[in-house]
């Protein structure tokens, strides 16, 4: 399928009816015989609903078995896809509130700095994806559930569980302050809908990895140096999980940051 009107056309047709919503339904789970697709679907006018999607490009018919084209199974993808964004609109949100600083930690990668780690309730959740485009500098990553923000060093994490935490900052003083700050820019959205922001690419250095490595060029991930390592990592060549040393107790919030980190690469 290109995609062209009338091809859309037939595609909008085929997925308009109860009918052969419930047949693609049940084809993503497995090809089925034109029998069990007739024992849940119903047997009337199956073989009309089974042509209409044949001829959609939606599913295909071999000696009475069907199962979805791949076009099918991409277009099925895609509506999940666009449910489960709109699952998470901001109409569900409530105004945050910065509940605590818990802690201030000196930075990893600079000692004349802080690390911060704070909570904003109530929890954003998902809703965090849908905030992504108001800050300039930010990705969501599904993995980790966090929205990451980066303006100049400092790199703000806000977690979908309330937990927020801020690296190279000067002191209590200027934590509080971006945290209001990222506490209005939130509550503004949350009140009056996403503005987005000129967007600009994050940026990620192997400097700023090899920072938070160990920095002990132990060998274990089969690389000559931590530095090859951060290199490597930027370029996809290895994992994180290869540096075996970061699994070491002393390690936790390196490790945490360097996740973080890599969902920039
Ligand atoms: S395993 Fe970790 S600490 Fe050891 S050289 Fe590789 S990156 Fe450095």
């Amino acid at each position: 399928m290109s995609g062209n009107p009338n091809e859309i056309k037939l595609v909008n047709n085929a997925m308009s009816n109860a009918t052969r919503r419930k047949i693609m339904n049940f084809l993503a789970n497995g090809d089925r015989t034109v029998e069990e697709i007739g024992a849940t679907a119903g047997k009337a006018m199956l073989d009309f609903h089974l042509k209409v999607l044949q001829q959609a490009g939606l599913i295909e018919l071999n000696e009475g078995t069907a199962s979805l084209t791949e076009y099918g199974r991409n277009f099925l993808k895609g509506k999940e896809e666009k449910e489960q964004g709109k699952g998470a609109d901001l109409s569900q949100a409530r105004p945050v509130e910065v509940t605590e600083v818990r802690q201030l930690l000196p930075c990893i990668a600079d000692s004349s700095k802080f690390r911060t780690i704070a909570n904003m309730a109530p929890p954003l959740g998902g809703v965090l994806k849908v905030l992504e485009p108001i800050f300039s500098r930010s990705r969501y990553s599904d993995g980790i559930g966090a929205l990451m923000i980066q303006q100049n060093e400092v790199i703000t994490t806000i977690y979908g569980t309330g937990k927020v935490t801020m690296t190279m900052i000067k002191n209590e003083e200027e934590a509080r302050s971006r945290l209001e700050n990222l506490k209005s820019t939130i509550n503004e959205a949350i009140a009056k809908g996403v503005a987005p922001a000129p967007r600009e690419k994050v940026r990620v250095e192997p400097m700023e990895i090899y920072k938070y490595l160990p920095q002990t060029n132990c060998g274990k991930c089969s690389e000559q140096s931590c530095y090859t390592f951060a290199i490597k990592l930027m370029g996809g060549e290895t994992t994180l999980d290869k540096c075996t040393s970061l699994k070491e107790p002393g390690y936790t919030t390196n490790l945490e940051h360097l996740q973080v980190l890599s969902a920039y690469i």
